[in-house]
């Protein structure tokens, strides 16, 4: 059975979402769908391009659409609306929100018999997963998660805002004494500036004062004043070189206790080259498991808690048995 698939939103995600489909034999690029001129929008495959607006004729030629807008803004609008027509998969991370984000999908996606798969990717996503199993196995203990390497769009946005700025970005680190005192099973009570560090590269405007620009990164309320942040001015030469990928990944450690007082430590790390192309091949899977789950009526919103792993994999459950149990 082939899953037939439409992408909302041609930024990072839309292009990785792209990608991951032409690796899976069983999914099939129909469409990408933009706010844009669709004339002027290059892709990489020979899928159509349209208008968001011209959606709702593929009702029925396109089982799962894949939102790949923006969380901030776009995702509230973007997935209730496509709800009422398909069955969605998107990314939506800011994890506050997520039980509000919910509701107004469900309501759209159960009446509408649609199958809406919410905040898909690796945190949330893989990550949250791996929160719920260390939890429910080691009932007593801590969990902990540290993010990085890696690069945050968010922080690398604020800096670049800054005035005398052109080019930026900022690096999220875990601190290695905090991780090896979890990973020793210490459960240490640790602060933000304990868990991570930031690191920033910038470019700046000619005769841009450094000083003024490094105090207003470090000082920054809620992205940087809680953290022991290092500036580092360099040339834009050494930025286009070094500085214009997007990796990250990070762990999340569940640090308990068993009956009997032994020490179980359970670990789940990724290490990403690519954090736009790692996303987008986890919502490729899991935009299987949503036509699959609407196949078998389970409409309305779900989270990747309540999608058995047999769905998001392209082999027959007696494969699955046979090979990888
Ligand atoms: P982008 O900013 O690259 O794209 C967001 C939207 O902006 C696109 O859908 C596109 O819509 C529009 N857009 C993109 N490029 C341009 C352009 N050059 N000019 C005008 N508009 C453009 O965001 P990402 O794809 O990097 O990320 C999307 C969201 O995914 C993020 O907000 C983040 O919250 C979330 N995310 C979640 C993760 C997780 O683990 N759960 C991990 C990584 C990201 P259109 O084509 O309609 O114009």
């Amino acid at each position: 059975m082939t899953t037939k698939i439409g992408i909302v939103g041609y930024g990072n995600l839309g292009k990785g979402v792209e990608g991951a489909i032409s690796q899976n034999k069983d999914l099939e690029l129909v469409a990408v769908f933009t706010r844009r001129d669709p004339a002027a929008l290059v892709i990489t495959s020979d899928a159509k391009v349209c208008h968001v607006d011209e959606a709702e004729s593929f009702i029925g030629k396109i089982d799962v659409m894949i939102i790949c807008g923006g969380s901030a803004t776009d995702l509230p609008e973007q997935v209730p609306h496509f709800a009422q027509w398909f069955n969605t998969i998107d990314s939506f991370d800011t994890h506050a929100k997520i039980p509000e984000f919910f509701d107004a999908v469900n309501e759209v996606a159960a009446n509408s018999k649609t199958t809406s798969i919410i905040s898909v990717g690796w945190d949330p996503g893989l990550f949250s997963l791996n929160r719920v199993l260390g939890e429910a196995v080691l009932p007593q203990g801590d969990t902990y998660t540290f993010w990085g390497d890696g690069l945050s769009q968010g922080h690398s946005d604020a800096v670049r805002r800054i005035e005398g700025v052109k080019k930026a970005v900022q690096y999220t680190l875990p601190v290695p004494e905090a991780v090896d005192r979890v990973r020793n099973g210490e459960s240490p009570t640790l602060t933000t500036r304990e868990k991570h560090t930031r690191v920033c590269y910038v470019v700046t405007e000619p005769n841009a004062d450094q000083d003024a620009i490094s105090q207003a990164i470090t000082a920054m309320p809620n992205y940087f004043d809680e953290y022991d942040t290092t500036v580092n001015f360099i040339s834009e030469n050494e930025f286009d070189e070094n500085h214009t990928g997007m990796p990250h990944g990070g762990f999340v450690i569940r640090s308990g206790e068993s009956a009997a007082g032994h020490k179980q430590i359970v670990e789940f790390s990724l290490k990403l080259e690519s954090n736009p192309y790692f996303t987008s091949s986890v919502l490729v899977a899991y935009a299987r498991a949503a036509h699959r789950l609407s196949q078998k009526g389970q409409y309305g919103a779900l989270t990747v808690f309540d999608v058995p792993f047999s769905d998001i994999s392209p082999k027959s459950p007696e494969q699955l048995r046979a090979e990888l149990l």
